[in-house]
């Protein structure tokens, strides 16, 4: 555990403007918060560093698909059956709780446990209400999807989306045909998802309306590759792997080499998203990557990691790599009928052994005479997966003819072909955002008991407030050449905050307290005649440093420690 009081940074977080849990003057709903003007920015700057890593450097395009998805999108993903949890109620006092939950302590991985051996489990350790001691009632399913309906009446059940994945998968066809029709495509989407969860209790790590950065990329299910895998093959890794338990480190190219990560795309972007981690701030040493243990990875993954942080809750999830293999576009194309495939062009023409429907013309001639022509090249020119049932339909001038197999069969036959058309894979990095936001938070946060003096150590990349500008005195004139250095730094990219009240101290404490990296201060001997004319005090947050610079290179010098200049250079 982390010695952070999850309690007092969330307090900070709310005095300061982060976060506010929702509807506070009604009382609040558990799991539900805002983010307040700091908390915004500071979000939407962990957002620009994801959007700069999957866009900028590996050209993801991005999209923004509804949050509100009918009924058939969640059946074919298996949500609707297969999306819940384990609830059981106190017979007494009706109060919900996860199940599993209830006897955590008991087991190393009790979200497997099946209802049955959740409800056994209660009578062997004694598992009473943990409100009033009642006793339990029987443990059934509750799926975890807000349902609504799409226009008025009941006629089409809809789903608030639980993930954002699914937007992409539907839009596959759009996607591929925006994609010239080639492989890899990678695909990036943020926005909100809902769950019901039956009871959040730990702050911003189990939200019921939450943000999500989801990456899907497809790929060619035989090139699992990455073209810049070299470029990081040699970084490293601390990985648990699911055979040995165990905490390892190894670089990227052995975890590959060893079996340990099941490919090298998956690999790499195992790798993207420490990458990502480290840069929007979450201590490298309290960050490992765990691999799902086998009766916890989805049936249909080929492999599967979550980053795990250290948070004063324990190891907690922030962000699942999966590779999910052809799952989520073969369910789509089944239960929507689309063409979900990806045609592979062979670099030379191949001679493969393809199925093609074949017309018996014998039987077509005598019952169709004139249009029995017609019929077989219609039927001909099909792919077998026309076939529905046996049956064929065809359409020859402007009539739909229903064929059974008397006229048609299916053979194999040897030819020449230029590719052939596979489902692509998906590799899935999953972030949940206000689980990287707050995990931010956390290991930025420092208090000084002694002292009773916070500062928040965040990246200058992520910080909401870059510079914080201070004239000594708000007055002779040093308010003003304050306020014009404010007016240069503070741009969209630059945020910079002007604070005349209060001692310096002060300021500089509430600066520390939200994170600012830098202070810009004009004192007397900044101003015409004084003994440092034209310059200015700037300080370092993390040394409390402090240089004198040029008050016409401001901007400038901000721009430059952004950049990762480190301040001692200046
Ligand atoms: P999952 O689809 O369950 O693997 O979730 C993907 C990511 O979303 C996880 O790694 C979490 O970071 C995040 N996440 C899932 N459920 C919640 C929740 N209830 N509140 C906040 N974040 C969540």
């Amino acid at each position: 555990m982390s010695d952070v009081n999850a309690n007092d940074l969330m307090s900070l977080c709310k005095r300061r403007g982060f976060i506010w849990p929702s509807f506070e003057i009604y009382g609040g709903v558990a799991g539900m918060y805002d983010y307040g003007p700091l908390g915004c920015s500071l979000r939407n700057n962990i957002v620009d560093v994801w959007r700069s890593i999957y866009k900028g450097r590996e050209g993801f395009v991005e999209i923004d698909s509804e949050t509100v998805n009918p009924r058939e999108v969640f059946k074919a993903s298996g949500h609707v059956d297969e999306f819940a949890d384990l609830i059981t109620y106190c017979k007494q006092c009706q109060a919900p709780f996860r199940a599993d939950h209830l006897v955590k302590d008991f087991y190393e991985n009790a979200d497997v446990l099946t209802a049955k051996q959740l409800e056994e489990a209660f009578v062997e350790h004694g598992i009473k209400c943990p409100e009033c001691g009642g006793e339990l009632g029987p443990v059934e399913e509750f799926n975890l999807m807000f349902k609504t309906q799409i226009g008025p009446g009941s006629a089409r059940v809809g789903y608030l989306r639980p993930e954002t994945a699914q937007g992409i998968f539907v839009n596959f066809p759009n996607l591929y045909r925006y994609n010239r029709e080639k492989m890899p495509l990678g695909v990036i989407q943020t926005g909100r998802s809902y769950r019901n969860e039956i009871a959040p209790r730990q702050g911003m790590i189990r939200m019921r309306e939450f943000n999500q950065m989801e990456v899907e990329l497809f790929v060619d299910p035989e090139d699992k590759d990455w073209p810049r895998f070299h470029e990081i093959e040699n970084e490293t890794l601390d990985l648990i792997p699911n055979t040995t338990c165990e905490p390892v480190t190894m670089t990227v190219k052995e975890a590959v080499e060893k079996g340990v990560i099941a490919n090298r795309v998956l690999a790499y972007f195992v790798y993207t998203t420490k990458q990502l981690l480290t840069r929007v701030g979450i201590d490298p040493a309290r960050l490992r990557f765990r691999e799902h243990l086998q009766d916890e990875m989805a049936h249909y993954a080929a492999d599967c990691w979550d980053a795990e942080v250290l948070l004063s809750y324990g190891w907690t999830e922030i962000v699942g790599i999966a590779d999910r293999g052809c799952w989520d576009l073969s369910r789509h194309a089944e239960f929507s009928g689309a063409d979900l495939t990806h045609f592979k062009r062979f670099d030379e023409p191949r001679e493969m052994e393809v199925e093609k429907i074949r017309a018996k013309h014998k039987a077509l001639g005598p019952t169709f005479k004139g249009k029995a022509k017609a019929i077989a090249a219609a039927m001909e020119s099909l792919d077998p997966s026309a076939v529905r049932d046996g049956k064929l339909t065809v359409s020859v001038d402007g009539e739909d003819i229903e064929l059974t197999d008397e006229y048609f069969e299916v053979a194999k036959v040897t030819e020449k072909v230029a590719g052939e058309r596979v489902i692509p894979h998906v590799i899935e990095p999953s972030h949940g955002l206000d689980r990287i936001f707050y995990s931010v938070l956390e290991h930025a946060y420092s208090h000084d008991e002694k002292e009773d003096y916070t500062v928040l150590r965040l990246a200058p990349a992520v910080a909401p407030i870059k510079v914080g500008v201070f004239p000594l005195m708000e007055k002779d004139g040093l308010d003003d050449m304050a306020r014009d250095i404010y007016a240069k730094v503070h741009s969209h990219r630059v945020e910079a905050y002007y604070d005349g009240s209060g001692t310096i101290g002060k300021r500089y404490a509430r600066m520390d307290e939200v994170g600012t990296p830098w202070c810009i201060t004009v004192d007397y001997d900044s101003l015409p005649g004084g003994a440092a004319e034209g310059t200015v005090t700037i300080r370092d947050r993390d040394t409390t440093e402090q240089k004198r610079i040029p008050v016409d290179r401001v901007a400038e010098i901000v721009d430059d420690l952004l950049a990762g200049k480190p301040f001692a250079e200046l």
